[in-house]
């Protein structure tokens, strides 16, 4: 068993290399082997060592990753040939990152593994945004869903949304009106607060709001692209609400 290496499934965080885990910065600078995700911000590659291998799972063009199913066959592969690897995703391995399916397909091959948490797009937008997910006033339920057209009819997100609680949608720019639809369907007022995130804790971040009708429009016209992420609740409008108490408070 000596000589097999082990894998490490590491959350990368939204972008910004200052919001790795402490834990995540020193297995990315030491590693021989760093197979990665398209998301996986080139500012923490600095970090790697001149010597490591860098394999990209991301197709260029598409954005397509490999078949998940040859991503875990190259890192048993690796890992029983007796090297470290180290797994860097995007966020975090949890959040719909796959990471599940990659931790059963080590344990299959008895190669050891270990997951290293990382800031998932979700907290690290928020912060950067000022949006806080759950608020007193505002919200105490949160919720992540995906909104990638794949599967999105069939979703249920009754009482996801609305009153009291936050929506995070993730990679849900493609289908920005489906989702708007969706939600005014289920119920949701046309004029619940949102924000778009894009590019979240990264120099080129954009945060934009709209109500829910209008988002379809925002996402047109601004040209959001991924990676971005939907904020929908009360929450969205919490910092606009406190910034205008602060202007009435001056003009008094
Ligand atoms: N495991 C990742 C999510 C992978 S799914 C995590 O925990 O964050 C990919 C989706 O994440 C993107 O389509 C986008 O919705 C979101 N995302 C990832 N990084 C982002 C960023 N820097 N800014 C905004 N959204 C981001």
């Amino acid at each position: 068993m000596d000589n097999i290496g082990t894998v490490f499934l590491v959350g990368a965080g939204p972008g910004d290399p200052d919001l790795l885990t402490v834990r995540a910065a020193r297995l990315i600078g030491r590693a021989g082997l760093i197979v990665h995700d398209g998301l996986v911000d080139p500012a923490i590659f600095e970090l790697a060592s001149p010597d490591a291998e860098l394999v990209s799972v991301a197709k260029q063009r598409a954005r397509h990753t490999l078949p998940q199913d040859a991503i875990n066959a190259l890192l048993v592969r690796e890992a029983l040939a007796g090297r470290d690897v180290v797994r860097l995703k995007g966020g975090d391995p949890f959040v719909f990152g796959r990471g599940g399916e990659e931790v059963e397909a080590c344990i299959a091959a008895g190669v050891p593994v270990e997951v290293v948490p990382g800031i998932s797009a979700a907290n690290g937008a928020a912060a950067a945004a000022q949006i806080p997910l759950t608020h007193r006033n505002a919200a105490s339920v949160v919720s992540f869903v995906a909104g990638q057209c794949k599967g999105l009819s069939e979703q249920d997100w009754a009482g996801l949304a609305g009153k009291g609680r936050t929506l995070v949608i993730y990679m849900g720019v493609k289908t920005a009106p489906q989702i708007a639809d969706k939600l005014m369907a289920d119920g949701l007022a046309p004029d619940m607060p949102l924000a778009v995130i894009e590019n979240a804790c990264r120099p080129e971040m954009r945060v934009l709001r709209a109500p829910l009708a209008g988002l379809a429009d925002m996402v047109a016209r601004e040209r959001v692209r991924s990676p971005a992420l939907i904020v929908i609740g009360e929450v969205a409008a919490e910092r606009d609400a406190a910034l205008a108490a602060l202007a009435l408070e001056a003009q008094a």
